[in-house]
């Protein structure tokens, strides 16, 4: 990067992209050739995918390849691309990083802008209202658990994945709003526990800035919109910036 970027970071989550979301995708790769360059660092805080089985489908999924070296170009130039996993594309591995140029990032990940210190989380971790999601991400994020389902056949994986996807949708809309947003104790926990003063995350869909009471001081919790230029009715695509002074902009692209 020839001149210093205009934002220290840049944060965007739950793109969901796949094929069937051409303008969500477009979207994106015009995102990472203009806003991409223009900050030191982007965040990518889970779910930017709608699914991955496995980074051994990036070799013949020209779809996928698109995205891969749009990521990878920008990162080439000087970038730095931050990964985040989400539910959807927990499976990321090292050759997706390694394909990228993107590191990746464990839960929390942690930033400091000015005297502004920012955590990072995907959101469904949060989630502990929803008991069966969290015994079902407690199990499949289990190394052993994703060795296995690994070693099965890609088209199989495929087929898998498709299915729990249906399940998910349908099970989920049996949900509570309030059972599949935050758990307001585990938020204040991941305060204590990293001394953030802003936490941003992403995965509920529900694009909010909040305020939260902790230890008689006041920290901020900024969640993130789900893209989808696609839905006419409802676009929406969310981005938040960091200065390097720690001043904090939402953007709606
Ligand atoms: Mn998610």
């Amino acid at each position: 990067m020839d001149q210093p970027a205009r934002f220290k970071a840049v944060f965007l989550s739950d793109l969901h992209l796949s094929e069937e979301l051409p303008e969500t995708t477009r979207a994106f790769l015009d995102f990472l050739e203009r806003q991409g360059r223009q900050t030191e660092r982007l965040y990518i805080l889970g779910d930017l995918f709608q699914y991955w089985v496995g980074d051994d489908a990036m070799a013949d999924d020209p779809y996928l390849q698109t995205i891969i070296h749009a990521i990878r170009k920008l990162s080439d130039s000087g970038t730095g691309i931050f990964w985040i996993c989400g539910n959807r594309d927990f499976l990321t591995g090292k050759k997706f990083l390694k394909a990228t140029g993107a590191t990746g990032l464990k839960e929390p990940g942690l930033l400091q802008a000015g005297s502004l210190r920012i955590a990072m989380v995907h959101g469904d971790a949060l989630c502990t209202d929803d008991e069966a999601y969290m015994k079902f991400r407690a199990k499949v994020r289990n190394p052993i658990w994703r060795f296995f389902f690994l070693l099965v056949p890609l088209s199989k994986r495929k087929a898998i994945v498709a299915n729990a996807r249906r399940d998910s949708t349908r099970s989920n809309m049996a949900k509570s709003a309030k059972i599949m947003d935050v758990n307001q104790d585990a938020v204040k926990a991941l305060f204590a526990q990293t001394g953030a003063d802003v936490l941003v995350h992403g995965h509920t869909h529900h694009p909010g800035d909040h305020r939260v009471v902790l230890q008689n001081s006041d920290r901020r919790r900024l969640v993130l919109s789900d893209w989808n230029l696609d839905d006419k009715g409802n676009p929406r695509a969310d981005w938040l910036s960091v200065t390097y002074d720690g001043t904090i902009e939402r953007h709606t692209l």
